[in-house]
């Protein structure tokens, strides 16, 4: 017989208390606490339950160095069951993360770097030749549900004396691919001022809380008229904390201005997640808790806003019917010492801990 398994005794972000059952990968019902029936109960003792989380920065492919990972240790295992590869491949190599993809129990989707040798080097944009039109374009129709976006990092070390350039090719990619842009932001030049401009609706900026010289806000904190402008065009804003691209500081203005985040992406891979400062996607989320921002638009910024953005809403709720994609957490009131890329440090009062994560179905504890 097939498995029937009861979640027992969650509770939804409105703190609804209730019961998930999960059978054949789909959420077979959403019950009141206590009511759902099953061959296999796992008891939930009142943790949350979302949609599972999406992480849309992320560095999966193992063999690439600094920028790389194991898909699963930067995925379930934290309680992220869909991650978006963030341009460690270019055309060269996108067919060797589809095929790890076919291995791993995380949902893997990707940016495609416009450079075609990706981040096996980390100037990748800095030679003109390496961007070729052609090999992307034949790479987009080769894997159509793999890749969601192409991935252009315009900063100094990534692009070195080609400027904007870059960024121009890749926005005629964009048109010629119909995909929408995620474009890495740091240090200049290129000057910010120039770079924003470039970016459309629907496309992304990472990075957008970086604390680097060349970043979005003024001395005082305000935002630059660039970025209030390409808000108001509907270009998406996007954490991708990393190493070196979230300040405190810069966060706190960002919050204090009404610019609000879109998603919240880790950038995740190998070395900061064992060395900090970003550990995990849930001490990642404990950090926007600790800014102030209500839990339900903390969670949003990983669940409903980040399946918007894919253009698949389903992966953003919870309905009967639905391939069964959650994520169990609590909160904890552990005091907890948080370090930002600057070295700065907070100290949260509230923790978000995760407990479980359901992938297509199959239940993992955290
Ligand atoms: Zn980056
Ligand atoms: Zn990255």
């Amino acid at each position: 017989m097939e498995e029937r398994l009861v979640l027992r005794n969650l509770k939804l972000i409105s703190e609804e208390p209730v019961d998930i059952v999960i059978q054949n990968g789909r959420i077979a019902e959403v019950a009141a606490a206590g009511q759902g029936s099953g061959t296999r109960v796992w008891e939930g003792a009142g943790a949350y339950v979302s949609s599972g989380w999406i992480d849309l920065h992320v560095h999966a492919v193992p063999a690439l160095d600094p920028y790389g990972d194991e898909i699963d240790e930067i995925g379930v295992k934290q309680g992220v069951t869909t991650i978006v590869d963030a341009g460690s491949c270019g055309a060269d190599r996108i067919g060797e993360l589809a095929a790890s993809r076919a291995k791993a129990k995380t949902n893997v989707l990707a940016f495609l770097n416009i450079s075609h040798i990706g981040l096996q080097r980390i100037d990748e944009l800095s030679d003109m030749q390496w961007i070729d039109a052609q090999k992307a374009v034949q790479a987009v129709r080769a894997y159509p549900d793999l890749i969601v976006g192409l991935k252009a990092r315009i900063s100094k070390s990534v692009v070195r004396d080609s400027g904007i350039e870059p960024l121009r090719r890749a926005r005629a990619l964009s048109l010629e691919t119909g995909l929408p842009l995620m474009v890495h932001i740091g240090s200049g030049p290129p000057d910010i001022r120039e770079v924003i401009p470039l970016l459309e609706r629907g496309d992304i900026i990472t990075h957008y809380l970086n604390g680097k010289a060349n970043n979005l806000f003024d001395a005082e904190g305000k935002p630059l008229a660039v970025l209030t402008d390409a808000v108001a065009r509907g270009v998406h804003l996007d954490v991708g904390h990393g190493t070196a691209s979230f300040s405190f500081n810069v966060a706190e203005a960002a919050k204090r201005h009404g610019i609000r985040f879109d998603t919240i992406s880790t950038d995740i891979y190998r070395g900061n997640r064992i060395n900090g400062p970003v550990f995990s996607m849930a001490r990642v989320l404990t950090k926007f808790l600790y800014l102030g921002y209500p839990l339900a638009e903390v969670i949003a910024g990983v669940t409903t806003h980040a399946a918007d953005w894919l253009g698949k809403p389903e992966l953003g709720r919870i309905q009967a019917g639905d391939p069964a994609n959650l994520t169990l957490f609590t909160l904890s009131s552990e005091p907890t010492a948080l370090v930002d890329s600057e070295g700065d440090e907070r100290i949260a009062e509230c923790t978000i801990e995760t407990k479980g994560a359901v992938v297509n179905g199959e239940f993992f504890e955290c």
